[in-house]
């Protein structure tokens, strides 16, 4: 087999002066690479070889970024690894100076669009759902049983509404309320309800007695409530027969107003796509994450939003992004929001053993940057325009850093919570990650995955890494999936299949 399969080497970025190995056995010394280069000695799958003369002290470019410089002169042809490159000193976040950069004139994407859902504040949604917001943790059991009732009995009577669903969760009461840092799970909770997705329909159910008051979980100058907070200790009802007749009254009302949406075409500046992976593996950083960052180049150039987030996967690329920041302020919210994690991380008395694990070593990770480099590299190249903290919502349209914590599940549903429509999912080990509030497009990093799990991955970018299939084919075949699947004329993998994940809450405060 391996054989037959070409030699293979992959630049990651034209300006890099090494390449990395793809096949599955290495490559021998004698081997002819890219531009006619000869390995001077065996390299392994996933390590990277010079691909031009490298003096000592040189700069050492992957990703067209500094991964360290060469404490020795390296041939053309030698295989680069760890013991041949000076880590750069970590990132000190009171040392990055930030200059603006130079705005780039980019060709802009046009006549690109989508059929989705306009919402009155202008979202656009990609389903069409009932949310029921919870205010403590109390009533779950009778939103879980709620949310049975209604799709058996409401939703035949309203075809044009896919689902409901009830973001559960174990917050709410035996809480610090005015701790400073419960201010991510209250505001995380009352912005999911907000997701486009929802159609601006708010339903909050609460017990009566929590700290968390439902009112806190309606929209910013919001005046309505009759129709959107039940309280299930209200003397109104006697018995759980009477509550349950309430809310399906109140669910009707909402469902009678969700089945009026209909899909609209609108243009890709409306899509808001949260990249994240998780199972990641030594091809995630050559294959799956720069096809989506391509694809999220081409998004941001479209006029559309772009979400990268997991803050301890590009807490050591950190000085590489702050340069990236649209203005000053950006730059400074970012090193607040790394701050504040390192912060986090420390009253955990956490490690967060930011350098590579042998494994990863062993995969042709050579250091820190380089891990995180192959992390960030699914924000593509556009400038960041705007910071948003744990729970927060976007402002901006453009490429996003949204802070959250790499936890698959955690991150996803802070990605939700800041406005996602779409979310495309990068995986090299596997892992079935499906929201039911949004289409998850799974990208796998390697065919093994991508042939073993055919059924429950949408789109295969290990053809990259045997040149197969080029970086800007599989982004744009990412970027014409993420259309067709906003648009419900495709269905991803996890609806299909009916695979859904339940949402998990940040919540940093300390329980009482
Ligand atoms: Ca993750």
């Amino acid at each position: 087999m391996e054989q037959n399969v070409k030699n293979t080497v992959i630049k990651t970025n034209p300006g890099d002066n090494v390449g990395i190995v793809c096949n599955a056995s290495g490559l021998q010394k004698g081997a002819a690479v890219l531009d006619g280069i000869i390995l001077r000695e065996f390299i392994p799958m996933g390590h990277k070889v010079a691909l031009e003369n490298i003096s000592e002290g040189k700069e050492v470019i992957r990703y067209g970024e500094i991964i360290g410089t060469a404490n020795q002169e390296i041939k053309p042809g030698e295989w680069v690894n760890e013991f041949k490159i000076n880590l750069p000193v970590p990132p000190d976040l009171e040392q990055i100076n930030y200059t603006q950069p130079k705005s780039e004139n980019f060709e802009k994407l046009e006549d690109y669009t989508f059929q989705g859902y306009r919402n009155p504040d202008g979202s656009v949604g990609t389903k069409n759902m009932l949310g029921i917001s919870i205010s403590v943790q109390c009533v779950a059991g009778i939103t879980n049983y709620i949310v049975e009732k209604i799709r058996k009995e409401l939703l035949p009577k309203y075809p044009n509404v896919d689902d409901a669903v009830a973001f559960n969760h174990s917050y709410g009461c035996g809480i610090a309320i005015n701790a400073p840092a419960a201010i991510i799970p209250i505001r995380t909770i009352k912005n999911l309800a907000q997701n486009p997705n929802f159609g601006g329909e708010i339903m909050v159910i609460g017990l009566g007695c929590e700290k968390l008051r439902p009112e806190r979980l309606m929209p910013d100058g919001s005046t309505e409530s009759e129709n959107s907070i039940l309280y299930l200790q209200d003397e109104a009802f006697t018995g759980f027969e009477e509550m349950i007749d309430g809310i399906l009254e109140m669910a009707d009302k909402h469902l009678q107003k969700l089945n009026e949406r209909e899909r609209e075409t609108c243009p890709a500046s409306d899509l808001v796509v949260g990249m994240q992976c998780g199972g990641s593996d030594a091809f995630s950083g050559i294959t799956g994450n720069p096809a989506a960052g391509f694809a999220a180049d081409l998004i941001v150039k479209a006029g559309g939003t772009v979400f990268f987030s997991e803050v301890t996967e590009v807490r050591d690329a950190v000085h590489l992004l702050i340069p990236r920041a649209e203005t000053k302020e950006v730059a400074e919210a970012l090193k607040r929001e790394m701050k504040w994690y390192d912060d986090y991380l420390l009253n955990g008395q956490a490690d967060r053993s930011a350098n590579p694990s042998p494994g990863n070593k062993r995969g042709g990770l050579s250091n820190v940057v380089e891990k995180a480099l192959g992390s960030m590299v699914k924000s593509g190249s556009s400038a960041i325009v705007d910071v948003i903290a744990p729970g927060e919502k976007i402002r901006k349209k453009g490429l996003n850093f949204v802070a959250t914590p790499a936890s698959d599940f955690v991150c996803g549903t802070l990605q939700l919570a800041a406005g996602m429509n779409m979310h495309v999912f990068i995986t090299g080990r596997g892992t079935p990650y499906g929201l039911r509030e949004v289409p998850v497009i799974k990208v796998s990093s390697n065919s093994k995955l991508g042939d073993r799990w055919h059924d429950l991955i949408d789109l295969d970018a290990g053809p990259i890494a045997f040149g197969q299939k080029t970086i800007s084919e599989v982004g744009n075949e990412l970027f014409h999936l993420i259309l067709d699947v906003a648009s419900g004329t495709k269905k991803v993998a996890a609806d299909k299949l009916g695979i859904h994940n339940d949402l998990v809450l940040f919540n940093p405060g300390p329980l009482t």
